[in-house]
């Protein structure tokens, strides 16, 4: 079997080095927001090119809490995505605010820059972009837009570590950002993790504050916050892979190659690169028109082809009441199919479901 992710070989590549951290925890007395959160936050900041970087139980939490952190709130409008995890969405909605969807561009899949105006009221506070695959949204553009209506900015970054728009970090463009280390992103914990980072020295206190029930120093409520920390053995595991993390995506980014080169002659729709936009290959995503009959096929093989995501958020039961019409997410969702992508995958196998492809589709 091929999966399409696979946390687990990315724990076996580092095994003796992440064994080492668990037990250097275990060891010291010490499991919830202590010297390996400290130093995983100084190391992470250090390495997006940002000031501070606030530790948080998941990625959901980390953008319920940026936004809380910005001020967003009960009768606030947030423009995102609906072709995006239901997680960017279920934070903004955690918030108090009202999601609105902005149609993507159909060949990066992002936010269109030149739809979200369109989407922005009185109400509008934030935007959301979401860096979805491991693709930088286009932030000149977002950012203009922000700057031009007075909106807070909180990039989701939780597919995207590491990735870079015009020689930055993503995650360093944003009023603040939010990182998900669930176990099978670019930077993965071995359990939930995320975090929030910023420039902003006033925001960072702010979330320091807000993760842990508004404490200060211990007992002392400055301000209403709730309980999302990250736990020490996480921290530790996630101080280990951080050192390895350019190393895997470059990996990623050379089995991008090889997919779309072996791809080529077929009439699929692969990724497109952009220039000033370095793609980190959380997924590599194509596009077929006849998806279905592919991924079974596919299936028979052995190899774990997955959608991402097939049914978009506003479609979803649960956000039915948002009428809105978003033809380009609508079309994505039905054609979009993600092929195995991790670093640990051989050449030899990203050659055989190159070749599986080929035999269903030529
Ligand atoms: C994974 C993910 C999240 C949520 O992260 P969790 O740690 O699972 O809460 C948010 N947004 C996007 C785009 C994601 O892929």
């Amino acid at each position: 079997m091929i999966p399409c992710a696979n946390p687990k070989a990315q724990y076996l590549a580092h095994k003796q080095e992440i064994d080492d951290a668990i037990n250097r925890v275990l060891e010291s007395g010490w499991y919830i927001l202590g010297d390996e959160v400290g130093a995983f936050e100084e190391e992470f900041a250090v390495y997006l090119g940002v000031n501070h970087a606030v530790g948080v139980g998941n990625g959901t939490e980390a953008l319920h809490l940026a936004l809380v952190a910005c001020g967003i709130g009960y009768g606030d409008e947030v423009a995102t995505v609906s072709h995006t995890a239901v997680a960017t969405v279920a934070a903004i909605e955690l918030a108090g605010a009202k999601p609105v969807f902005v149609d993507i561009d159909p060949v990066t899949y992002n936010m269109d820059p030149d739809l979200l105006e369109k989407g922005i009221t009185s109400k509008t506070k934030a935007i959301v972009p979401v860096h979805l695959y491991g693709r930088p949204a286009p932030m000149e553009e977002i950012l203009a837009i922000a700057k031009e209506y007075g909106l807070c900015v909180v990039e989701d970054c939780a597919q995207a570590h590491g990735a870079t728009y015009r020689g930055e970090r993503v995650g360093s463009f944003g009023d603040m950002a939010c990182f998900s280390f669930y176990p099978t992103k670019n930077l993965g914990a071995l359990g939930d993790g995320g975090a929030v980072v910023t420039s902003d020295p006033g925001l960072a206190e702010k979330a320091r504050l807000l993760r842990e029930y508004g404490w200060a120093e211990r007992f002392v409520s400055h301000i209403q916050g709730w309980n999302t920390r990250l736990d020490e053995i996480q921290a530790a595991i996630l101080r280990v892979k951080l050192k390895h993390l350019d190393f895997d995506n470059a990996r990623r980014f050379k089995l991008a190659n090889l997919y779309s080169e072996g791809l080529f002659e077929t009439d699929i729709a692969l990724p497109i690169l952009k220039k000033g936009a370095v793609h980190v290959y959380h997924l590599y995503v194509i596009r077929v028109k006849e998806r279905s009959s592919l991924q079974a096929y596919l299936r028979s093989k052995d190899i774990g082809a997955t959608v991402h995501y097939p049914v978009p958020v506003h479609l979803q039961p649960a956000y039915e009441k948002v009428a809105v019409s978003l033809p380009n997410t609508e079309i994505a969702a039905r054609e979009v199919l993600s092929l195995p992508m991790y670093p640990q995958l051989t050449k030899r196998q990203v050659q055989f479901v190159i070749d599986s492809i080929k035999e269903h589709c030529l």
